[in-house]
């Protein structure tokens, strides 16, 4: 009898990393060090490599939590209803943070960040994975504890954030005794929220489909749509400085809807067509089929609402929970014209997202065809 093939890191490397699949989501780091294994690690370009290959159990785990293999596909697809396009969906607000402050320092309407304030300031959870931005306009994830630390936060910045490997790295204690008592700082935090792109939420609900650490202590996902990913660094390099006549360092602010939208510390605002910035999307993005970011408690993005609004989609129990207690105690507000239930088929702002939805899956199904042939 032909044994079952056991899959590994090795696994990974060829099928996802070396393919250029990987989006650097830590997903695979995060599990091997929160367990205490320790075979992984994130390199210094960002993805993951073998940090010890004899300490690797060679369980295959890492592999069937990447959001990049098709395993447990069907298992979340059914846990979380998923319909064709945009997963399931109770309710559409374009809403807007009540706080003046949250509002300046946010891409959108700040309604990200005045829900995990609202969880924060009344208990819901201890803290909130979310990912500040640093002086190159690169990432650092991080778990904000307060205000402050949401707050600095806020706003998008276009680079990928390791943050699941940040939970690996704070919560190694969940699992070896020592790590519990070197991590004493931090082991009262039990209750956690992440936002994060469409392929970070995968990878946490692959690993709550198989009950396995640290993502136990996800209490809440709000997810941000996402067309694709690049660096603000590859843009600039396509001649588009240039033609634009910019710098990096003067853009304030980046923002995506329909477009790419750069506004410049000058005042003037740039839009850039999204089929013009396809050629630097990473090949792992136009791989992936998940707009609407549909395995989250809570979608969140800038398409549909008018500026200074985010589009809100709540999709589920847990998520209408949070949402109305948020907007009772006044964190959040609802732009009047665009409120909406999973009844309106014909609303507006969620046709709009649809169709954005549905534009990636078909350009994905393109790539993957085109690389078949
Ligand atoms: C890579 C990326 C691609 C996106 N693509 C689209 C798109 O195509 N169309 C669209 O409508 N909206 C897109 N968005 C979402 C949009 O930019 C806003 O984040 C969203 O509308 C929420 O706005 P807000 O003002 O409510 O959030 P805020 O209150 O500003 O909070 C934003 C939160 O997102 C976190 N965050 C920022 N960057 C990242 C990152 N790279 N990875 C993980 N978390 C991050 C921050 O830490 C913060 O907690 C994208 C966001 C990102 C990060
Ligand atoms: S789990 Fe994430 S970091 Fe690991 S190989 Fe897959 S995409 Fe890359
Ligand atoms: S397009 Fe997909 S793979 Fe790329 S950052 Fe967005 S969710 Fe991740």
């Amino acid at each position: 009898m032909l044994q079952e093939k056991i899959l590994s890191f090795d696994n990974l490397l060829n099928e996802v990393i070396n393919q250029n699949l990987c989006n650097r989501c830590g997903g695979c780091v995060s599990f091997c060090s929160a367990n205490g294994i320790d075979a992984l690690k994130i390199g210094k370009d960002g993805y993951p490599e073998y940090a010890d290959k004899d300490k690797c159990l060679e369980d295959g785990i890492c592999y069937l939590i990447c959001p990049k293999t098709i395993e447990l596909e069907e298992e979340i697809k059914d846990k979380h209803n998923w319909k064709y396009p945009i997963g399931n969906w109770e309710d559409i607000f374009s809403a807007r943070s009540t706080d003046v402050e949250v509002r300046t320092a946010a891409t959108d309407g700040g309604v990200v960040s005045s829900l995990l304030l609202y969880m924060l300031e009344n208990n819901f959870i201890d803290g909130a994975i979310v990912s500040k931005r640093t002086e190159t306009c690169g990432r650092i994830p991080m778990i904000a504890k307060n205000r402050t630390e949401l707050l600095n936060a806020a706003g998008s910045f276009w680079a990928e954030a390791t943050h699941l490997d940040e939970l690996g790295n704070v919560y190694s204690s969940c699992f070896p005794v020592i790590k519990v008592i070197k991590d004493s700082a931090e082991k009262d935090m039990k209750r956690l929220a992440l936002v994060g792109t469409p392929c970070q939420i995968k990878a946490i609900r692959k690993m709550q489909a198989m009950n396995i650490v640290p993502s136990h202590l996800i209490v809440f996902t709000i997810g941000l749509f996402c067309m694709q990913c690049f660096t603000l660094d590859d843009l600039m390099k396509q001649n588009f400085a240039k033609k634009h006549n910019i710098k990096i360092e003067d853009i304030e602010k980046v923002n995506i809807k329909d477009k790419l939208i750069l506004h410049m510390k000058s005042g003037l605002i740039i839009y850039i067509p999204l089929e013009e910035i396809e050629q630097i999307a990473h090949d792992a993005c136009l791989a992936c089929s998940d707009f609407a970011n549909d395995y989250a408690d809570i979608s969140a993005g800038g398409l549909g609402s008018e500026d200074g609004y985010t589009s809100i989609i709540v999709r589920n129990s847990i998520g209408k929970q949070i949402y109305s207690e948020a907007l009772y105690k006044g964190y959040v507000q609802n732009h009047v014209e665009t409120i909406c239930n999973s009844k309106d088929k014909d609303n507006k702002l969620i046709n709009i997202i649809k169709d954005f939805a549905i534009k990636k899956k078909i350009r994905t199904e393109q790539k993957i065809n085109s690389a078949g042939k």
